[in-house]
């Protein structure tokens, strides 16, 4: 690329970014929501529409069962907050923004009991007011719980990775109408978790949460072969860490590493302001001046420079909103689950392909133990670190993630398919083995003429078999 390309490519991509981060401030998160406007459903990047011929919005689940047994092809959409063309649906578009409800929260034996279309933030909000908390989140509480059981949500930790760690029962609609109740050890139970939808809508989950804590989380630049040498030790010493690696940079010094650890501090005095500002600096920073995260990438975590730009530090938050983090721009990912023992060969050969393509990404490694209950997911049935790539929607992805999804295949990669991926159905099979075709099964029984099959389950989990 000449350098006027990409003198370009890089004023377009700031001149998104600035549009986009200052629409977030101004207008909130709402707007970054999946929304129905007009007669037309768009997911939370405005990177995906579609005219559903019919938009429900069911109040009862009775009355999503009924919908779900008249419609011909039939969808089903939470927040909108996944990277791909999974929910789109010309026939009927279920959304479950309504059936939105706790049924049931009992402190004592710490369960509770949702509808499945209520949100992260809002079952988090009120298990804090309970004392009870789940004990690992994602990096953001926007999606609705149906979303992130059909997306097997991970987070990053130690003893704990996933929601589905702690889901006790769901109940599904299977294509004719019919309502299931299931629970560990029933084969649909496990092929809800990360089917985006095929197996039927989920719409209600019992999950058993722990007590309320704070949580302390820490952000510093570490050295890079030191802290990668040592991985088990860091491991061992914190309940959850996550890095991010700056493409740009293969021989970087330093790698930026965040860990979360309860503690019985209390929260930080206006750790709210303190949160913002720094996540706008990493804003700023990603977004404008990827000069300065390759400088602090290749520089001594030590020096004097490292430590102006981007001191370390530490902040106390309730453990309800302390996983998360706003991102102010709109993006694009891809993210793959490799086995543990493969990560750094992987990163390694991804952030070499990015400075060779001279692509600018924050690459964010997290890990799970081997606990998720399903089927097929980034992280199922076995000890996992996650790769991600977040590229600007401003930036041209297709070929550089088409380059990282072969990388992550050769190392044993399983797709999480919330986000961008190119995976067909024989890819599927090969990845995922026998888990692939007990997984069909189910698929089978619930949805025996293709109902809430669309263009793209169709490539997943049919293409090429
Ligand atoms: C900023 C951001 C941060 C993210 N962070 C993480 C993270 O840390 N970890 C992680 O694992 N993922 C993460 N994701 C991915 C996201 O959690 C998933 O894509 C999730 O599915 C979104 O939930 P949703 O309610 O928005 O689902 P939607 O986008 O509405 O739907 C996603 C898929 O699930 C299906 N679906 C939705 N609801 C149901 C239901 N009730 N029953 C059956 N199927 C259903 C839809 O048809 C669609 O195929 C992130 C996404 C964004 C945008």
């Amino acid at each position: 690329m000449s350098f006027l390309d990409r003198l370009k490519l890089r004023l377009a991509t700031n001149l998104f970014d600035a549009v986009h981060g200052v629409r977030y401030l101004t207008t909130g998160s709402a707007r970054h929501e999946g929304h129905f406007e007009d007669g037309e459903w768009r997911n939370w990047s405005d990177s995906y529409r579609v005219r559903p011929a019919q938009y429900s919005r069911p109040g009862t689940i009775e009355d999503a069962a009924r919908i779900v047994a008249q419609s011909g092809k039939l969808r089903v959409v939470g927040g909108g907050h996944s990277f791909n063309e999974s929910p789109l649906c010309e026939d009927t578009l279920l959304s479950l923004d309504r059936l939105n409800r706790i049924i049931e929260i009992d402190p004592a034996s710490r369960r509770v009991r949702v509808e499945a279309g209520i949100r992260l933030r809002d079952l988090n909000a009120a298990l804090w007011k309970q004392g009870l908390g789940l004990p690992v989140l994602g990096s953001t509480d926007t999606q609705s719980i149906g979303g992130l059981i059909a997306t097997d949500l991970h987070g990053t930790g130690r003893d704990f990775g996933f929601l589905s760690e702690r889901v006790r029962s769901l109940k599904v609609i299977a294509a004719d109408g019919e309502t299931k109740s299931v629970s560990a050890g029933d084969p649909l139970f496990h092929a809800a978790f990360g089917a985006i939808g095929v197996c039927g809508p989920v719409v209600e989950a019992e999950i058993e949460a722990v007590p309320s804590f704070h949580l302390a989380k820490t952000t510093e630049m570490v050295d890079r072969i030191a802290t990668e040498n040592e991985i088990e030790t860091v491991l061992t010493r914190n309940e959850h860490i996550s890095f991010y690696y700056v493409a740009g940079d293969t021989d970087s010094e330093t790698v930026r590493m965040h860990a979360w650890n309860r503690t019985t501090d209390p929260v930080t005095e206006d750790w709210e302001e303190k949160k913002t500002l720094s996540e706008l600096t990493d804003f700023g920073i990603s977004a404008f001046a990827p000069a300065i995260a390759e400088l602090l990438a290749a520089i001594d975590e030590d020096s004097l420079v490292s430590n102006l730009l981007a001191p370390d530090h530490r902040l106390v938050m309730p453990g309800s909103v302390g996983f998360g983090r706003r991102l102010f721009y709109r993006h694009d990912e891809i993210e793959y689950g490799v086995p543990f023992d493969q990560w750094r060969a992987c990163v390694s050969e991804v952030m070499e392909m990015l400075n060779r393509r001279d692509y600018f990404s924050v690459v964010e490694v997290r890990f799970t133990p081997n606990k998720s209950q399903a089927l097929l997911g980034p992280g199922a049935g076995r000890r996992t670190a996650y790769i991600e790539l977040a590229a600007p929607l401003s930036q041209p992805v297709e070929e550089v993630y088409r380059q990282a999804e072969a990388i992550f295949f050769a190392h044993g990669g399983q797709p999480h398919l919330g986000k961008k991926t190119s995976v067909t159905g024989k890819d599927m099979a090969r990845i995922f083995g026998p888990r692939f075709d007990q997984f069909r099964a189910v698929k089978q029984r619930q949805d025996p003429h293709g109902k809430f099959r669309n263009a793209f389950t169709a490539r997943v989990f049919e293409q090429g078999l």
